[in-house]
Parts: C-alpha cells; structure tokens; sequence
C-alpha cells in the first residue's frame, strides 16, 4: 500500500515523530501559528482571538485520513509520474486536468495545487459571508495543504527514499532535522501579500519543491556512504519505548550540507500561508473582521470536530493495530 505523506508528522521505523509527545505535528502548527502574526491590521485582531483554533486544527487534515477515502491525495503531488518536465504538460486547473488524466489518475498521484485553489474559493465565501465557522475551519485546514507543497518529499514519488534505498528520508528531513534545529529558526517572515493568480501561486510552490527533491535524495545518499555506519543512528527512549533515530552527528552533517533548506522552507510556508489568507480576504472584498473577532466558534462545529477527532483515533489505533507502525 502506498505510503501516505505528512508534513512533520511522518510516522516510520525509524523515527522521532511520537503521537505521545506531539512532537510529529510541530511544524504544522507553528507555521499556522506563526502566519497569524503576516496579517494586515484589518485582519490580524480576528486571527489573534482564534489564534489557538488555527493552531491546534493545523494537524485536522493528518488525522483526518484514517475517516476520509478522499483526504490522502490532498496532501502531495507525484510531479515525477508525470515524466522529465511535468509542470509543462500538466493541466493547472482541475477540469482540463480531470479531462487530460482522469480524476481516478490524479487522486492517485496527488492533487495538492488543485485542491489549494479549491480551499481558497471556499475559504473567500466564508469571508463574503462573514461566517466564523467557516473562516476558521478553512483558514486552518489551507494552512496544511500549503505547508505540505513546500516539502520537497512531498512532489515526488520516491517520497521515503524507496527507490533509492534511503527508506525513512522523509522523517528525517521533516521531522527529525527541525526537531533538533527548529528552536533557532527565524519565524519573523514579514507581511503578507497579496496574490493575484492564486491557481499559478499554488502550482510555483510545488514545482519548486520539486526542483528541491534531487538535493534532499542526493545529499543525504553522499553523506551515507562517506559516514561512518555504526554512527549513523543511535537510539532514544521515549515513555516505555525505544526509537531508532537517526544520530545527532549524522543529522548535524545532513543538515549543514542543506544549508538552511528546512529552516528556509518553514519560512516560505509562514509566508504563504498569511499570503493565502490575506488574498481570499481581499478577494472577499476585504469585510470588516473586527466586529466578529471576539465571536465563538459555535457548538455545532466544535462538535462535529470533537467527533471528527474521536472517529480518526479510532481508525488510528484500529490501522496501528492491523499493520504495525509504520504502515499507512
Ligand atoms: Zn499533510
């Protein structure tokens, strides 16, 4: 079964991404969190009083793959299935993708752009209608889809080095490196802006994740074969469990050869994600947020989530059971 892709979540063999210790959904949040803080002075008194809604539901659409047939796709795009120069034969919008590929193809090779521009339609009606619910909900789940496009992991098929015999790359660079390193990362990323082909935005970012994947893949094949086996990994308890990670010298050495390419890529995520939020307010004709800012999030939809939440542990645990960490 096709493995399923996480931004700084990705759970494997060889791993530091614990659900116990929330680590795995770290960066998820932290870049929701931090593009509050991009927003104009018009929208950032919103952002501010739900701030803890848009962080803490960063992670909805990970969890949300145990329940949902339709999540899994959303979140990466196999650019490399698409042959040597993908983003010039690639259909940018969804029906003439849909008419070229089949949508039974793109789903499963990853729809990530496409499903961007969707949010971003839905994310400007919940600003239009002023909705709260609504402004929050896809304020958070976009902020994921986006954060996803900037990992260079994520807009390849080789996404855990499984052809390349690099099995638990992905963890390592997404987890694992800004898990040591992430504490002296630079999180002040500026003002948003706005942008104006919203479609073509969301496909820039995964091409240039993409032209990334050869220098994550490589660099890391390099280092392998030039450091020393036996100190490559070492080994961390966490609670009654012990995890094969990979060692802090190997991570210091990998990371020093990507020269800032995580801290870099969390950066652009920040960015983006204020980015996206700024230009569906703007597009909704920039409604005044001010007076719905101290609004609640209704019953109904801290509900409906709560239960969203209690149904995905479930599949979880059920799945964990099944086939072992690991397996998605
Ligand atoms: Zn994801």
């Amino acid at each position: 079964m096709k493995y399923y892709k996480l931004f700084f979540c990705f759970i494997l063999l060889i791993t530091t991404a614990n659900s116990s210790k929330g680590w795995g959904f770290w960066g998820h949040k932290k870049i929701n969190h931090m593009a509050c803080f991009t927003l104009p002075p018009e929208m950032i008194g919103f952002y501010k009083s739900h701030i803890d809604f848009i962080t803490e539901h960063a992670v909805d659409p990970d969890n949300r793959r145990y329940s949902s047939k339709a999540e899994p796709p959303r979140h990466y795009l196999d650019a490399d299935h698409y042959g040597e120069h993908p983003f010039d034969s690639l259909p940018k919008y969804w029906k003439d993708a849909v008419a070229k590929y089949t949508e039974d193809t793109l789903n499963a090779y990853g729809i990530v752009p496409w499903y961007i521009t969707k949010m971003m339609f839905s994310l400007t009606e919940a600003f239009k209608a002023r909705d709260v619910d609504k402004i929050l909900y896809y304020s958070a789940n976009i902020g994921h889809y986006i954060a996803d496009s900037h990992v260079p992991l994520h807009a390849t098929e080789n996404y855990n080095g499984q052809k390349t015999n690099q099995v638990g790359i992905h963890a390592f660079w997404e987890s694992r490196i800004p898990e040591l390193y992430g504490d002296d990362y630079d999180f002040i990323v500026g003002r948003a802006q706005f942008i104006s082909n919203v479609q073509m935005h969301a496909w820039s970012i995964i091409e240039e994740s993409a032209s990334e994947v050869d220098s994550v893949l490589s660099f890391e094949k390099k280092l392998g074969k030039t450091f020393p086996s036996d100190k490559k990994f070492s080994f961390e308890q966490v609670g009654n469990k012990t995890d094969k990670v990979y060692s802090e010298e190997y991570s210091k050495a990998y990371s020093d050869m990507l020269d800032g390419m995580v801290e870099r890529k969390v950066r652009a995520a920040i960015f983006n994600v204020g980015s996206f939020w700024y230009t569906a307010w703007v597009n909704a004709g920039s409604p005044d947020l001010d007076s719905i800012g101290k609004k609640e999030v209704t019953e109904e939809m801290k509900k409906s989530l709560e239960e969203e939440q209690k149904q995905s542990k479930i599949l979880k645990s059920r799945e964990d059971e099944g086939k072992g960490e690991g397996q998605k």
